[in-house]
């Protein structure tokens, strides 16, 4: 019997694989663009790390972390989210010494034990920025405008940005104190972790998925209304930069966040394309996580972008991902001293850095242009006894099914002039091979220095 994989999972198959790749470069592509360098850490953390800063009254916490225990060490939880780790290694190896902003990205696993469905996984993948030192409002205005970026580079236009400001804990306590009042007397019809949040972090009543809940706290009183002047002005300011950009967003002041550590700043980006899983990033500034791990006050920021919901959205709008790599020659040996050539001119030709193969089952002509074709390989060489004996072969181009002799012994570089021709227009070894011949040996050969 063939095992399952787990509840929640996906085996990403070389099939799809270049959807995979087409947004993991985007997004990686475009963070490097704007200055962010990638930073990679472990998969787990202790479980302590999530309690302290994703915050114990959160889903997240309270319901979907996979926690090991191992061998009498401290209990460990696979990551549910980059944020935490990230800090913690910027802190653990003094990067946020080092000057600021410090801004890095990463492309990562997270698991939560959630109820699969569409667009929500046990195992999932986020793409994710966080940028350290500045509190400044052209730093939110910056990561936004990445995120935006990133689902522009994916074809999508039916993201919707919403946008939030949740104040500081000053404004906040006041906020807290309305919703209490404003929730208490219906606290008997809500689920029972609202009834749970209502004490301890009522802000929370507003991020509940339960539809009765969440029909109650549509008239609940808004943060906005409760904003201190410095909160107030920095979310003004972020506004004005966004008419800016010409980035379009909606002021949605039911969007708390699901983590605890947020302050001012929190946007979502929304699609309506994916059905009810519709939330493809969200983010905003967290200027009180820093010294809740240990290190100096330091604002910060960031978001993390779910790839899974990402190429969901880019199924939906029919968009084209970036085609898979195809081999540029397939040699087709018939006979074993055939085969023997073929191995050696193969490897002579991925050297030149060309993706190349070559026959290794020992099939029949017919079955190996099947496998040619089926590869997509662009050039196909059949090598015989005779081809052998006479020092000459042929380059049949699969699109045109044209066919072009070479001598074995000047192989690579007639190979060479045919891709040349094939990329950039019929005659373009003739007219520039001269040329690149012709360039000093340092201009050309690798670096070896
Ligand atoms: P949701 O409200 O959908 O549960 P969340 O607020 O828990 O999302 P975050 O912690 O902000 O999500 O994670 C950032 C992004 O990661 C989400 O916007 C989403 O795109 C993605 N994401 C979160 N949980 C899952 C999951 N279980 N499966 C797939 N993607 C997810
Ligand atoms: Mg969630």
């Amino acid at each position: 019997m063939i095992l399952k994989r787990p509840k929640g999972t996906q085996d990403i198959t070389p099939g799809v694989i270049n959807r995979w790749r087409t947004v993991e470069t985007a997004a990686s592509g475009l963070a490097e663009q704007f200055g962010f360098r990638e930073i990679r850490t472990p998969v787990f953390e202790e479980t302590g790390l999530y309690v302290r800063s994703v915050g114990d009254t959160s889903d997240v916490v309270t319901k979907e972390m996979y926690t090991v225990s191992s061998k009498g060490d401290d209990a460990f939880t696979l990551r549910p989210e980059g944020t935490a780790g990230v800090i913690r290694a910027l802190l653990e190896n003094g990067i946020l010494n080092e000057g600021f902003p410090q801004k890095v990205y990463y492309i990562i696993p997270c698991y939560r034990h959630e109820k699969p469905q569409a667009g929500r996984f046990r195992e999932f993948r986020q793409f994710g920025v966080e940028m350290a030192g500045s509190a400044s409002p052209y730093a939110d205005a910056e990561i936004i405008l990445l995120a935006a970026s990133v689902l522009d580079a994916c074809g999508l236009e039916n993201v919707e940005l919403h946008l939030n400001s949740i104040g500081c804990p000053e404004c906040r306590a006041e906020y807290r104190k309305a919703l209490k009042s404003y929730f208490e007397p219906h606290i008997g019809e809500m689920c029972d972790t609202c009834r749970d949040r209502l004490e301890k972090n009522p802000m929370r009543l507003l991020d509940c998925k339960s539809p009765v809940c969440k029909e109650i706290a549509k008239n609940a009183p808004v943060i906005t209304d409760y904003l201190c002047g410095g909160c107030r002005e920095h979310f003004e300011k972020l506004k004005s930069i966004l008419d800016g950009y010409e980035i379009k967003y909606t002021v949605d002041p039911r969007i708390v966040r699901g983590l605890d550590y947020y302050t001012r700043t929190v946007f979502e980006f929304i699609s309506n394309d994916i059905g009810a899983q519709g939330t493809v990033c969200g983010g905003g500034r967290y200027d009180g996580l820093i010294s809740e791990l240990g290190g100096q006050p330091t604002p910060a920021l960031g978001f993390g972008m779910g790839l899974e919901r990402l190429i969901l959205c880019m199924e939906a709008a029919g968009v084209e991902f970036d085609p898979p790599k195809t081999p540029d020659l397939y040699i087709a040996p018939m006979g074993e001293r055939a085969q023997e050539k073929a191995a050696l001119l193969c490897d002579a030709v991925r050297r030149a850095g060309y993706a190349a193969e070559f026959d290794l089952i020992g099939r029949g002509i017919k079955p190996q242009m099947r496998y040619a074709d089926k590869v997509g390989a662009k050039f196909v060489c059949v090598l015989g006894d005779n081809e052998l004996d006479s020092g000459e072969a042929k380059l049949k181009n699969m699109k045109t099914g044209e066919e072009t002799p070479v001598r074995l012994e000047d192989f690579i570089s007639a190979f060479n002039s045919l891709l040349l021709n094939e990329m950039f227009g019929s005659n373009f070894s003739e007219e520039f091979g001269s040329i690149l011949n012709d360039l000093p040996a340092e201009d050309t050969a690798p670096n070896n220095e």
